[in-house]
């Protein structure tokens, strides 16, 4: 495309979104530039805001015609590389899609555009005692449009299932411009492909998501949370499973490990919750109306004897307890640029893949050091490993491929993005990849949603 091509279509996409809405200053494009992690960055040829779905088909429209590629932001919160342009693409911010259009609480449900974000949404439900059923830690930028487009996943998993089992309708708008619309959110339809699903977890590679339902889950009135200090990953998922099976609640099952409890102290100024250091740290949180914290004390007595444990049923003690769990991503920002692995592994597996690992990153730099934490009724780890640079792919190599060799999944809720796409041969078979690489010429025939994630270019 040559500069007066561009500069064409810079024009065409003020008069469809506003002057000041196609920004194309440097320092302003600068945020929307740099992913989160700061490992993944480009250059824009233009950041467009559209206000409505029919300013997104325009967009859409103009920039297909145009032959010049379109990467979709919501709150920039990805960590897979996926949010932000490689090189002179249109940056398409869903931010202005920001209306919050209807909320049911006798239904339980919520219509919002894709730019709303999830402390957005669930500010409005709060004052009807419910929330959206997926949380995550960057739930004050993250849009619910991003939420869906890469089927996030958070720390309620274990007790609501992912974005996808929270989406009953989406509308979004294709490459060339056309409305897919699948909003009438009816329980029972079984009218063909099931465009909304396909949408969920495309990482805006085909289409650009505008306005989603979302299923609500009620705010449960008593919360209980113990933090758990234990000699072995096999006493963790112990803990897990048990806690899966017989405590009523469960509202999430995390695992940290020594470095990362110390990282997070030092970096974040916390006290350490124990005098003494234990190699794994469990976290379990129990919700409900009923008797949740009696609950969770007998769980803890019959099922999950600790050497050390804390409890806390306030909101306040239990923010304390959740904090050396969720502040780990931002410690370890504070640390370095990481390279941000997040996998999946059967539980049986997982003992030996964090007794593996470290020894993995040392071979390939003394200097490397890995911080793991997850959802571990999930199976599914967080490695962030620090002390490479952050074009070195070997570590990830390496480390992608042991787990593939213990049957487990390279994304587990983060998606695949540009860093993962690579790897993705890994454990998606060839007539997988070219499915999917079908699905994706057949929508998006020029090629120009998010070239290169997911499927390489
Ligand atoms: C501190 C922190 C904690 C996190 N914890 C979790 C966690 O527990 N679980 C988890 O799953 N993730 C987690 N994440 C990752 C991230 O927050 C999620 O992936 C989130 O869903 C991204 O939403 P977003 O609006 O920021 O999307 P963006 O980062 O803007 O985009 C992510 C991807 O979706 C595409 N996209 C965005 N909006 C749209 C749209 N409207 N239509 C089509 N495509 C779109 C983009 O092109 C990109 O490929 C965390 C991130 C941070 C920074």
């Amino acid at each position: 495309v040559s500069a007066r091509e561009n500069r064409d279509l810079i024009g065409r996409l003020q008069q469809i979104v506003g002057g000041e809405h196609v920004l194309t200053s440097r320092d302003i494009l600068g945020s929307y530039e740099t992913d989160w992690t700061r490992r993944f960055s480009g250059s824009a040829l233009a950041a467009v805001r559209p206000a409505s779905t029919a300013e997104v088909a325009a967009v859409l429209a103009a920039c297909n015609e145009a032959g010049v590629a379109v990467v979709p932001q919501g709150g920039n919160t990805g960590l897979v590389g996926g949010s932000v342009p490689r090189a002179g693409e249109v940056v398409l911010s869903t931010r202005r899609l920001a209306q919050v259009e209807s909320f049911d609480p006798v239904a339980r449900e919520l219509t919002a555009g894709a730019g709303v974000t999830a402390a957005q949404a669930n500010a409005l439900a709060a004052a009807h005692g419910l929330q959206l059923g997926v949380d995550l830690a960057s739930r004050d930028s993250a849009t619910v449009g991003g939420m869906a487009a890469t089927n996030a996943g958070g720390i309620h998993v274990v007790r609501h299932g992912m974005m996808r089992s929270q989406v009953i309708g989406l509308e979004a708008v294709l490459a060339n411009g056309g409305v897919v619309d699948r909003m009438f959110g009816v329980v029972r339809d079984n009218t063909g492909y099931d465009l909304a699903n396909l949408l969920v977890g495309s990482e805006g590679t085909l289409g650009v998501i505008t306005r989603v339902r979302l299923r609500l889950v009620a705010v449960e009135r008593r919360r209980a949370v113990a933090l758990l200090g234990l000699d072995s990953v096999e006493e963790a998922i112990g803990v897990a499973l048990a806690a899966r099976n017989g405590l009523p609640g469960l509202n999430a099952a995390e695992i940290f490990f020594a470095p990362g409890m110390e990282l997070v102290c030092s970096a974040m100024g916390l006290t350490p919750p124990f005098e003494k250091r234990f190699p794994v740290y469990v976290l379990i949180e129990a919700a409900g109306a009923g008797e949740v914290a009696e609950g969770l004390a007998a769980f803890l007595e019959g099922s999950a004897r600790a050497a050390a444990s804390a409890f806390a049923t306030d909101a306040r003690d239990c923010a304390r307890l959740w904090a050396y769990r969720e502040r780990h991503t931002e410690a370890i920002n504070t640390a370095g640029v990481p390279h941000k692995l997040d996998i999946a592994l059967p539980l049986g597996r997982m003992a030996e893949f964090v007794r593996e690992v470290g020894p993995v990153v040392r071979s390939l730099d003394p200097g490397g050091r890995e911080i793991l934490f997850g959802h571990v009724a999930d199976g599914n780890l967080h490695v962030n490993l620090l002390g490479f640079e952050p074009d070195d792919e070997r570590p990830d190599d390496a480390i992608l491929r042991m787990v593939a060799g213990l049957g487990g999944s390279i994304s587990a809720e983060h998606g695949v993005g540009v860093a993962k796409r690579q790897w993705l041969h890994l454990t998606r078979s060839a007539a997988d990849i070219a499915a999917m690489a079908a699905i994706k010429r057949a929508l998006d025939p020029r090629g120009i949603l998010n070239p290169g994630v997911i499927i390489p270019a």
